[in-house]
C-alpha cells in the first residue's frame, strides 16, 4: 500500500527506500553534511542564467532583446522582457527563481514537499538569498506562500515556509509566516491547465486581520513558479491589504520554451 502511494507521487520519493545514500540517485553519501543528496546531483541543478526577463525571471527572452534590435534598450539595462511579459502584467513588480524546474533540482522539490528535510531547505535558501542579493531584490518582510490549512496539516509543514524562514535568516529581514492565509484550497488534480490555474487561484489568498503590511515591500517566497498565478493571487491580496511592492522568489521555474544558448553574462 505505501509503495503504491509512494509510486504514484513520482519518482523522487523511490530513494526514501534507501536512507542511507544520496535520495536522488542513491550514490553513497562520502561527505560529512546533513544534507541528503550527493554533490553530482547537487551540480546537475539546472541554474538559471543571470540574463533573464526583467519582469517574471524567465530566461526565454524575447528575441527582439536577443539579437540586440531592440534599439530602445541600451545593452545591459533592465528593459528586456518575454514574450509572456509583453502580453500580460502581474501585482508582483518582479519575480526570480533560482534554477528551472527539471532534472534532480525538479526530483529534489518533490522530495522537500513530502518530507521535512531542513538542510535541503537551508541549501536552497542561501542560493536564494544570493541571487536577492545579486539582482537588488530590495524588501523590508519576508512571505511565504501559504498551504490552505488542511492541506497543510496532512502534510504537517509547508515547505515554502521552511525554506522562507531560512532565506529571512539569510538576509536579516522579519520572517512573517502567517501573515497571509490560503482560504480556498487547490484540487486534488494533478494536471492543471494555465487557464485552470489562473482560475483557482482567484480570491484564494487573503490577509490575517490586523496584518501590519502597510506601506512594506514584501519579498514573497515559494518553490516552484509556474504560471505565476500564485504570486500574482498572494500578491494582490499583500497590495489590497496595504503592501507598498511585491517581489516573487522561488527554487524552481517551469520553463517551457526552451532558453536560448550562447546569451550567458
Ligand atoms: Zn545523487
Ligand atoms: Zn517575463
Amino acid at each position: 500500500m505505501l509503495r503504491r502511494v509512494l509510486a504514484d507521487t513520482g519518482d523522487a520519493l523511490v530513494s526514501v527506500f534507501f536512507p542511507g545514500g544520496c535520495r536522488l540517485c542513491e550514490r553513497l553519501l562520502t561527505r560529512a553534511s546533513r544534507l541528503p543528496i550527493c554533490e553530482e546531483c547537487l551540480g546537475a541543478f539546472p541554474a538559471l542564467p543571470l540574463r533573464v526577463c526583467s519582469i517574471c525571471g524567465s530566461p526565454a527572452l524575447a528575441a527582439t532583446t536577443l539579437d540586440g534590435s531592440n534599439t530602445e534598450s541600451p545593452p545591459g539595462s533592465n528593459q528586456r522582457t518575454c514574450l509572456d511579459c509583453t502580453e500580460r502584467t502581474y501585482r508582483f513588480d518582479r519575480a526570480r527563481s533560482y534554477a528551472a524546474y527539471r532534472g534532480t533540482l525538479a526530483r529534489a522539490v518533490v522530495l522537500l514537499k513530502f518530507e521535512r528535510i531542513e538542510p535541503l531547505a537551508a541549501y536552497f535558501a542561501e542560493r536564494l538569498a544570493t541571487l536577492a542579493q545579486r539582482a537588488c531584490l530590495a524588501a523590508d518582510i519576508v512571505v511565504p506562500v501559504p498551504l490552505h490549512r488542511v492541506r497543510e496539516r496532512e502534510r504537517g509543514f509547508n515547505q515554502a515556509e521552511l525554506i522562507a524562514r531560512e532565506v529571512a535568516r539569510r538576509l536579516k529581514l522579519p520572517f512573517k509566516p502567517v501573515l497571509l492565509m490560503r482560504t480556498k484550497a487547490r484540487p486534488d488534480k494533478h494536471i492543471l491547465s494555465n487557464d485552470e490555474r489562473w482560475r483557482i487561484v482567484r480570491g484564494a489568498f487573503a490577509t490575517r486581520p490586523g496584518s501590519q503590511v502597510d506601506n512594506k515591500r514584501v519579498l514573497l517566497l515559494d518553490d516552484v513558479m509556474t504560471t505565476g498565478a500564485t504570486l500574482d493571487a498572494c500578491a494582490g491580496a499583500l497590495l489590497e491589504a496595504g503592501a507598498k511592492s511585491v517581489i516573487g522568489l522561488t527554487v524552481a521555474r517551469a520553463v517551457r520554451r526552451e532558453t536560448p544558448t550562447g546569451i550567458g553574462e
